[in-house]
């Protein structure tokens, strides 16, 4: 099955339809491809999903490990050549301060998104979900814990509460502000609303808005 729309919209807009390998500008020729194949239990997920040319994708699907020729791309190795890809397109200019992506802001909080999942099966979650993937959403809570870009609400990551929202700051000026926060800092951000499963809600390009 290929991306859903919403989630290939956020790639295609995340990457600048640029290939995270290459980084050639490829327009239409921009192809969406699953980083764990979905034969091996890969999901439709935006963190499973690189944007590439026609050619790297050729690359990294042609690797045959019963015959090797030259070096596999790892699955890592795309997730990370992707993520630094997406934070270099969306990077500030210097001096601009950080990333403003337009957001169109939806009035939704973690509880209401996890509350989708209420007697339903994932897929039927996923059909209400869909239109939520790709808009921001503020979240606020007491800091809980900082660390490598990703900040955790302690009223946000108690699965028996509102589950895990898992956020994602892309770089200066908020990596190095979070760094000198302490823990139980009301903290306020917005996020890109990346995928919602099962008590998991990932946040990408996240902002401090009371820093
Ligand atoms: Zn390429």
């Amino acid at each position: 099955m290929p991306f859903p729309p919403n989630i290939k919209e956020t790639a295609l807009v995340a990457c600048k339809r640029r290939c995270c390998l290459c980084e050639e500008h490829v327009h239409i020729a921009v192809e969406c491809h699953h980083i764990v194949q979905e034969a091996d239990g890969g999901d439709n997920s935006f963190d499973n999903c690189i944007p590439l040319c026609r050619n790297c994708h050729s690359y990294v699907a042609s690797y045959n490990p019963r015959h090797p020729v030259g070096t596999q791309y790892s699955e890592n190795e795309l997730k990370k050549r992707r993520n630094n890809f997406y934070a270099e397109m969306n990077r500030a200019r210097s001096g601009e301060g950080p990333p403003r992506l337009d957001p169109d802001i939806v009035e939704t909080t973690p509880a209401k998104l996890r509350a989708f999942f209420d007697g339903k099966t994932d897929a039927q979650a996923q059909k209400q979900i869909a239109p939520f993937i790709g808009k921001w959403m503020r979240i606020e809570g007491p800091l809980e814990n900082y660390s490598d870009g990703s900040l955790r609400l302690k009223n946000h990551n108690y699965p028996a509460v509102l589950g895990h929202v898992w956020t994602h700051f892309s770089g200066s000026p908020w990596t190095d502000i979070l760094s000198d926060l302490d823990k139980g800092t009301h903290v306020v951000l917005q996020g890109q609303i990346a995928f919602v499963r099962q008590g998991i809600i990932q946040l990408i390009y996240c902002e401090l808005l009371n820093s």
